[in-house]
């Protein structure tokens, strides 16, 4: 048969197009299919499990737009399916006098994105709250929350098979060629046809956009983000989301206390290059995928600029030591002995040619084709409105 729609990667990007474009063409046979053997097997059922609200991103970005219009849709979603979810609140918070700047065009962000109830707090009024959190000051945002993204990503599998789609995994799409009206994708598990094709590959979205025949302006380099998980007295302690200012250098939001929806506390994550796309350990080497990010230019030149924060970041990685005292200025009464090794994720970085790190959403339009190039943070929180934007490219021929 020829489907109306195939869509490549059951991460919650994926599976939130699938139900968008279900609801946008009912009649439509729509196919999702994913190389792995269950839904958000990477980057989704792998990350810190926040509801992010928005407060970060630039207004009138994209990121800005689609994060508030995905945080609403996913709440929404959850009640309607029974997801388990807290707005637990973030406390944002400055450590030193050189933080504030940071700290204060995040509140202005924050309230140009609609955020309300955002409270600037004296370390001592934040410490009211959380008494064991350290810093000179903190940005109070009450909307953001902890989740299950793996949860969220069953829920939308099984959506989409009530009304009728397939989700089929353990089928990994290898090629694509236009024949006529549809695609005719070549997979491990044999040749599928479709009349529209989207792409929503996660760590493999460059490769898979270069399969349909589109040179991408970027490649993805992998980063691992690596966890340590609080001891059950240093748990005790964290009941709010409580994240540094990020350094505006960087793409990534810096090590950060997460209370999760099962009741553990992570802390994390780093930023290491990995050796492979998914490389979810420092023992997992890929050396075609290591070669290829190492030849590439945009690679070099990131490591050109950065090979101080790579080599510290590097270190962090192998001292349980040094990242416990990158954490100590949020936490100061955390001890070593309140770390335990915990899991790690894999981040798509998208890095342009010269080493410029693109940090928004990023989608290539072809006929009857979309390939989502980027999906970044805060992807999870966003999918639903992603998916939403993604349905309208693909139809707006
Ligand atoms: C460490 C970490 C922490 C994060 N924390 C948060 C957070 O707290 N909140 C938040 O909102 N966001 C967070 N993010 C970002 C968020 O998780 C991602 O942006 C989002 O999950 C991306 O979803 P996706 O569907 O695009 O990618 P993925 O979840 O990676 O899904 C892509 C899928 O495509 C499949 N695939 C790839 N190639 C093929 C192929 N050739 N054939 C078939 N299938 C294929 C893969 O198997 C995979 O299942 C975090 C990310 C990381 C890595």
């Amino acid at each position: 048969m020829t489907y109306d729609a195939l869509i490549t990667g059951a991460g919650a990007v994926g599976l939130a197009t699938a139900l968008k474009l279900q609801e946008r063409r009912p009649d439509w046979s729509v196919i999702v299919v994913d190389k792995a053997d269950r839904v958000a097997a990477h980057q989704t059922g792998h990350n810190s499990g926040v509801i992010h609200s928005g407060v970060y991103y630039p207004p009138g970005g994209t990121r800005a737009r689609l994060c508030v219009k995905g945080y609403h849709e996913l709440l929404r979603f959850c009640e309607e399916e029974n997801i388990p979810y807290q707005l637990t609140g973030k406390f944002i918070v400055a450590t030193k006098e050189a933080e504030l700047p940071g700290l204060k065009k995040i509140h202005k962000r924050g309230i140009a994105n609609g955020l309300t109830d955002l409270r600037w707090m004296t370390g001592d009024e934040m410490r009211e709250q959380s008494p064991h959190t350290g810093g000179i000051a903190a940005l109070w945002v009450p909307q953001a929350g902890i989740i299950c993204y793996t949860a969220v990503s069953e829920a939308y599998r099984a959506r989409i098979e009530d009304r009728g789609g397939v989700v089929q995994l353990n089928t990994e799409v290898t090629g694509c060629q236009r024949e006529n009206d549809a695609y005719v994708i070549r997979t491990s598990a044999g040749e599928l046809r479709a009349r529209h094709l989207i792409n929503c590959g996660g760590l493999q979205s460059d490769l898979l956009t270069k399969m349909t025949g589109h040179q991408p302006e970027v490649q993805i380099l992998p980063f691992r983000g690596e966890y340590y998980e609080l001891g059950p007295e240093a748990a005790k302690k964290v009941k709010h989301l409580i994240y540094p200012v990020p350094d505006p250098a960087f793409p990534f939001l810096g090590v950060h206390l997460t209370p999760m929806i099962d009741g553990r506390v992570e802390a994390g994550p780093n930023a290491v290059l990995a050796f492979a796309r998914e490389g979810y350990n420092n023992k997992t080497v890929n050396l075609r995928e290591l070669a290829e990010t190492i030849k590439y230019s945009g690679f070099q030149a990131l490591a050109r600029k950065y090979w101080r924060k790579g080599a510290k970041e590097l270190h962090r990685s192998f001292s349980k030591q040094a990242f416990r005292d990158s954490l100590l200025p949020l936490m100061p009464d955390l001890q070593l002995s309140d770390l335990r090794t915990g899991g790690a994720g894999v981040r798509a970085m998208a890095v342009g040619p010269s080493g410029e790190m693109v940090d928004d959403f990023l989608f290539y339009k072809g006929e009857r084709l979309v390939n989502v190039a980027n999906a970044p943070s805060p992807a999870a929180t966003a999918g639903l409105a992603i998916g939403e934007a993604v349905v309208s490219e693909l139809l707006r021929e």
